[in-house]
């Protein structure tokens, strides 16, 4: 077998959670959207809901129908995309409630399913999705006479402790919310570690969960290993992969292993990567083809059976900053090749 492993350690997500929560004196909810950030929602989801976990966010409602199947009747699946057109029956009969965006997705839902749950989405400055205030000023007292059950926003700078938009969005939700009886949340990761200002009635995680900055005291939780399928000598000299991009300044042994970038591990970490024999690290050298790479193995004492790429010493987030991307893209690139392993939870 060559495939990769892929092996998520479900207490690490669960602790991750509960420090998460611990931040705050607001409800804990967790964002499993792209499948958990790669990782499986179904196993992320239902370790969570064993942890406490009583609302979960997704971003459309095809992924809220996966996950409900998941986890049964008795938590509350939101809908970041809202209510659009088709997604009626779907969150009808799969129990979702959509965070309505606009005006006519708000018509769209009281007139299809007037008794459903719905939350409300505000826009406070990221201008991506959201009412906008005269918006809400002419819906808000309709939307909150109906079953509402919570307000949102989300922040563009909270990984940004200082930056400004934190607070001028802060103050806009305030604006937007204060005074009205239903819940309201603003913060992601992020937001929850800018401090209470920001928590509100309920925070919603999402890469914090999965070992991801900004959330800096996060255990790892993604752990990838890929198998050597070759181990080969060159000469000082010889040139290793497509485009001949390495060439051998000594004598040197090249391990081929299986994964490359139609496996997530995108062309552009090439340079500057590293995998890891325990807690030994040998160079990527030459460039990720779509099934493969290679690394520069001379310097290891014994030859491994396989070499990691994420694990304690190389996180997404240091392997995202090889290839001038976030831990978020790396991780929802995971490919579908990997055999999932999960332990914990
Ligand atoms: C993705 C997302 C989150 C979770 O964000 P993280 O930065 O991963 O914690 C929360 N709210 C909204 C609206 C999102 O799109």
């Amino acid at each position: 077998m060559s495939t990769g492993f892929l092996n998520v350690d479900l207490e690490a997500l669960v602790t991750n959670w509960r420090a998460l929560d611990a931040l705050s004196t607001a409800e804990t909810a967790a964002v499993v959207k792209a499948d958990g950030y790669g990782l499986g929602a179904g196993k992320v989801g239902r370790a969570l809901m064993r942890a406490g976990v009583k609302r979960f966010f997704v971003a459309v409602a095809e992924e809220g129908a996966i996950l409900r199947q998941a986890l049964g009747p008795n938590v509350e699946i939101c809908i970041f995309s809202g209510h659009m057109r088709g997604d009626t029956d779907m969150i009808g009969d799969m129990m979702l409630t959509p965070m309505i965006n606009t005006v006519g997705q708000l018509t769209r839902h009281l007139e299809a399913l007037p008794e459903h749950p719905f939350g409300i989405q505000l826009d406070t400055g990221m201008n991506r999705l959201g009412l906008e205030m005269s918006e809400w000023a002419s819906v808000a007292e309709i939307a909150l006479s109906q079953n509402c059950r919570m307000v949102i926003s989300h922040l563009a700078c909270a990984d940004e402790p200082d930056h400004p938009m934190n607070r001028q969005q802060l103050d806009q939700f305030h604006l937007m919310t204060d005074g009205i009886s239903v819940p309201r949340s603003l913060a992601a990761t992020g937001g929850i570690l800018l401090g209470p200002e920001y928590h509100f009635d309920m925070v919603r995680p999402g890469v914090g969960l999965y070992g991801g900055h900004p959330f800096a005291d996060a255990q790892p939780v993604a752990y990838l290993d890929l198998p050597v399928i070759q181990i080969r000598d060159v000469e000082e000299g010889e040139t290793v992969g497509y485009g001949n991009s390495w060439t051998a300044p000594r004598p040197s042994k090249i391990a081929t292993v299986s994964g490359g970038y139609a496996d997530g591990l995108i062309r552009a970490l090439g340079a500057g990567a590293h995998l890891y024999h325990g807690a030994q690290q040998v160079p990527v050298v030459g460039r990720v083809s779509m099934d493969l790479i290679t690394a520069d193995v001379t310097d290891l004492p014994d030859l491994p059976g396989a070499l990691s790429i994420l694990g304690p010493d190389q996180t997404v987030d240091t392997l995202a900053a090889c290839a001038g991307t976030i831990g978020y893209e790396i991780l929802t690139s995971l490919g579908a090749r990997y055999q999932r392993r999960y332990s914990g939870g």
